[in-house]
């Protein structure tokens, strides 16, 4: 008899240790539940990509030499160079140029390595399209102004962590003048010929 009441103590007593746990996970789930969600509400609300983000190629058909060095440094020999000699002028002269989003792997290897600086990263990442085939940019679509988060008025743009001011971490009702942590390359310039 005694050791079934003590048995029953026991038992009683582990539920009420499990219940005190359940009620301690509970009140920190709870002081969860007070704080602001930092959930990124797209796309209503959109993340200012980097100042190094590797989205979308720019091209820029004057510029281009028709070199090819785009195509022998890609990965995948990827852009579409299209020149003829022109026996006139004793120069390559580029009839279209194009780059297949598709197979693309954004990489930046031919913007790096152009003589001329006629290719360049842009922000836009949203580029799905229900063909494969429209993905793939001809000289004019490649030299299409690209997409701005910062310039779309139906969107609220919101800063990266690393472009936050010094000790906060959320974007959210953020003033737009607030300065970022860190010091920008020009200023370290700056520092420096001080
Ligand atoms: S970003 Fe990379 S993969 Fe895409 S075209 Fe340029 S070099 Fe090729
Ligand atoms: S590297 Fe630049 S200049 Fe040369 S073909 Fe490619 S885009 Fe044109």
């Amino acid at each position: 008899m005694l050791k079934f009441l003590k048995q029953v103590g026991d038992y009683a007593k582990e539920t009420v240790q499990a219940a005190r746990y359940i009620g301690q996970g509970l009140s920190v789930t709870f002081d969860h539940m007070r704080r602001r969600p930092i959930t990124v509400q797209y796309p209503y609300e959109k993340l200012i990509p980097g100042e190094r983000f590797r989205g979308r190629i720019h091209f820029e058909f004057d510029k281009c030499i028709a070199c090819e060095v785009c195509v022998r440094v890609c990965p995948i020999n990827l852009p579409v160079v299209d020149w003829e000699y022109d026996k006139a002028s004793k120069k390559k002269k580029l009839n279209h140029y194009s780059i297949d989003f598709g197979v693309c792997i954004f990489c930046g290897n031919c913007v790096e390595f152009c003589p001329t600086n006629c290719l360049s990263m842009t922000e836009e990442y949203e580029l799905a399209t229900y063909d494969r085939h429209e993905l793939n940019y001809d000289n004019v679509a490649l030299g299409r102004l690209p997409y701005k988060v910062t310039d779309d008025p139906m969107v609220t743009p919101l800063r990266e962590l690393v472009y936050l001011p010094k000790g906060v971490l959320e974007p959210h009702g953020l003033p737009a003048d607030a300065p970022r942590a860190g010091a920008r390359p020009e200023d370290l310039v700056e520092q420096a010929e001080k």
